[in-house]
């Protein structure tokens, strides 16, 4: 049962057919995980703190720096040197003071990533290289964890979920083997902060829409979005049966 103002808070939601009570209760029972609170992970969290997600356990070792700043919203300039964590706990709080945060301050390992992802619903990797993303997709397949990928880079983004619940997923590795691995970041390569955010929303829709049990849009499907077109590119993923982390020869 939904309380009195947080049937008045979620009142578009619940005019929607696709979300109503019930879809606001699931979105309230629901626990989600998001590594990284940058560029993506800001306003992915905050789309799920005011969409009444009613766990969120928010990821990050960093402290805020000025460069961050010029896409990474969910922080004002008095911020910096602070930690990332603990800012955007209060930032979500402040949006929904009815949901919980729980921060994880510090780099996780393989260990504490699978402790971490059992007590989740759903992981959002919000981070910014391919070493990282690798690890959890690696912690996400081995613990049969649902996981929404976000990057982006100058004027591109990349989206993909991968829900390793179903035997036929794919995986991170498979898209991009390590071998073929990227030394580009956002640090060394730049990115312009609408394309980020682009994407850190989309993964938040697809969160809701994860957890609402409607249908994905990318799931097994990479989106490339380019950010001087606004053009949108699918291209489906296939699960590599001698992929290292996910085939059956592993
Ligand atoms: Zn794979």
């Amino acid at each position: 049962m939904l309380t009195e103002s947080e049937i008045l808070r979620y009142s578009r939601h619940l005019l929607l057919e696709d979300v109503g009570e019930i879809g606001q209760q699931k979105l309230k029972n629901a626990k989600v995980l998001i590594i990284g609170m940058g560029g993506l992970g800001s306003p992915a969290a905050m789309y799920l703190a005011a969409a009444g997600v009613g766990t969120l356990v928010i990821a990050d070792f960093d402290q805020l720096e000025v460069s961050n700043l010029q896409r990474q919203i969910g922080y004002q300039t008095a911020d910096t040197g602070s930690d990332k964590v603990k800012l955007m706990k209060q930032r979500l709080n402040s949006i929904n003071p009815e949901i919980i945060v729980r921060c994880i301050n510090r780099k996780m390992d393989a260990e504490q990533l699978s402790l971490e992802l059992m007590m989740v619903n759903l992981v959002l990797d919000c981070t910014d290289n391919m070493h990282s993303r690798h690890l959890i997709n690696a912690a996400c397949v081995q613990a049969k964890a649902s996981l929404i990928v976000g990057a982006a880079m100058r004027f591109e983004g990349q989206l993909i979920f991968f829900d390793h619940n179903q035997s036929d997923a794919a995986c991170y590795h498979c898209l991009f083997p390590k071998s073929e691995e990227q030394v580009l970041n956002c640090s060394n390569s730049g990115v312009i902060g609408p394309v980020v955010g682009t994407i850190g929303t989309m993964q938040a829709l697809e969160a809701i829409k994860y957890i609402l049990g409607l249908p994905s849009g990318i799931k097994n499907r990479l989106k490339l979005f380019d950010g001087k077109t606004l053009d949108w590119q699918t291209f489906t993923v296939t699960k590599d049966p001698n992929c290292s982390v996910c085939g059956q020869k592993k």
